[in-house]
């Protein structure tokens, strides 16, 4: 016959209750056991407890916790968990070193992740590697090309990168433009020219950069400014050669019909904008024919030459201009200058013309007089006037000079 045990019955329960992993109710109480059952209880309550650690550490650790509490020393299933624990603190100390540039971990004790650790690590050295030669190779490029390059900060505080050229024309420290600005004032124009393209010129290496800017999207999505100046002296110096070669006079030195054209226009519609006086000269050499039928054609140039340093010599503001407007005929633009101020100079070049005393390079052929006949307007231009109105009527003043005997300044009014 079964004798119902009470005790067996609450022992078995507690076990049942680590058995579906209830491990928190409270230990059995051995007081409340008669004496035969004591030392069972005690034992069932050890178990209870290093059920409890192996499950709280099992559980810390499958979260990755490391810092869990350790089960105590006399817990013996928890041996395997131990070492588990052991291998994943060194094995994240082995990321940290990984993570450092320190490639020469390797992982033996994780089995079939050791395999995958130990690859990963490796491609990682391989790929920064390859990553390393291609920085020094871009390096190498951006510091040897001639444009200097600058990435700056949106504030203009900070060079994100900058070239070996930009350094060396910069002389930029700590990454720090403010003061490099202190020491280069070229730099501080070239920060704040603005999105886009402009043509600067540097007073302290006496040079012309193109500095062309943009966005740049930086590291990490942070704003920042591509700065790119390329030296354009050279080209500069060129264009000023062909400027020159294209607007100069070849025999005589000063400025040709060309220049005379463009700078007509121009200081045409400056009268007209600003209601000033405008006034033209357009002289021409009397009887010059004779002059090349007489002593030939070789000396007539030299003549030409004369004249036209005659001329120049005669003009003493910057913006007046004396050209060669063709053959034997010179033109005098004068801008901001009436009637009164174009005849006065008029008459003395005229004078300065007479006085000459050209030798002949044959000797002994008398030396050449010249005279010249100067037709003059002036003009505070309208709206519907045009520089070609201008020409004409100095022309027609130059025809009445020649026509009344040649050696004299006549002046046509502009507006009548
Ligand atoms: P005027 O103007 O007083 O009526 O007489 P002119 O003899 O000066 O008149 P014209 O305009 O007929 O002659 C101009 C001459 O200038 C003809 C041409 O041979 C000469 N001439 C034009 N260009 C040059 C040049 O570059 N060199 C030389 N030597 N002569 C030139
Ligand atoms: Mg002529
Ligand atoms: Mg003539």
């Amino acid at each position: 016959m079964m004798v119902y045990d009470k005790e067996i019955d609450n022992i078995c329960l507690s076990i049942d209750n680590f058995l579906i992993n209830k491990l928190d109710e409270s230990p059995l109480d051995e007081n409340l056991f008669p004496p035969q059952y004591q030392a069972l209880v005690a034992r069932i309550n050890r178990l209870q407890l290093i059920f409890q650690q192996l499950n709280n550490f099992a559980k810390a650790l499958s979260q990755g916790n490391l810092e869990a509490n350790y089960p105590d020393r006399r817990n013996y299933l928890a041996a395997g968990l131990k070492q588990l624990h052991a291998q994943l603190r060194h094995l994240t100390w082995q990321t940290q070193c990984v993570a450092n540039g320190d490639y020469h971990q390797i992982v033996d004790f994780m089995g079939d992740f050791s395999g995958a650790f130990n690859k990963m690590v490796m491609q990682l050295k391989e790929r920064e590697i390859v990553m390393a030669a291609q920085r020094d190779a871009m390096k190498i490029v951006f510091d040897n090309i001639e444009p200097l390059l600058i990435v700056d900060d949106e504030d203009h505080y900070l060079a994100l990168y900058f070239n070996h050229k930009a350094n060396v024309r910069f002389q930029i420290v700590d990454n720090d433009l403010h003061k490099a600005t202190e020491r280069t004032p070229f730099l501080e124009k070239v920060l704040h020219v603005g999105l886009g393209s402009i043509e600067l010129f540097d007073e302290d290496s006496q040079h012309w950069y193109t500095v062309v800017t943009s966005n740049l999207p930086w590291i990490g999505g942070k704003k920042s400014i591509l700065i790119y100046c390329t030296d354009i002296t050279v080209y500069k110096q060129r264009e000023n050669d062909m400027s020159f070669v294209a607007n100069t006079d070849k025999l005589t030195g000063i400025f040709n019909r060309r220049a005379f054209d463009n700078a007509l226009e121009r200081v045409f519609e400056q009268s007209q904008h600003n209601s000033e006086p405008l006034s033209l000269l357009l002289i021409d050499i009397d009887h010059f024919k004779e002059i090349n039928d007489q002593y030939g054609h070789l000396h007539g140039d030299k003549v030409l030459v004369v004249l036209a340093k005659t001329l120049l010599s005669s003009i003493s503001r910057p913006n007046d201009m004396v050209t060669r407007y063709g053959g034997e005929e010179f033109a005098v633009l004068l801008p901001s200058t009436n009637k009164f101020g174009a005849l006065t100079l008029a008459e003395s070049m005229r004078i300065s013309v007479q006085k000459l005393s050209i030798p002949h390079d044959q000797e002994p052929v008398d030396n050449t007089k010249i005279t010249i006949s100067i037709g003059v307007t002036t003009c505070i231009p309208l709206k519907i006037d045009t520089p070609v109105s201008l020409i004409n009527i100095a022309d027609k003043a130059l025809y009445q000079a020649k026509q009344k005997g040649r050696n004299m300044v006549i002046h046509f009014p502009f507006n009548e």
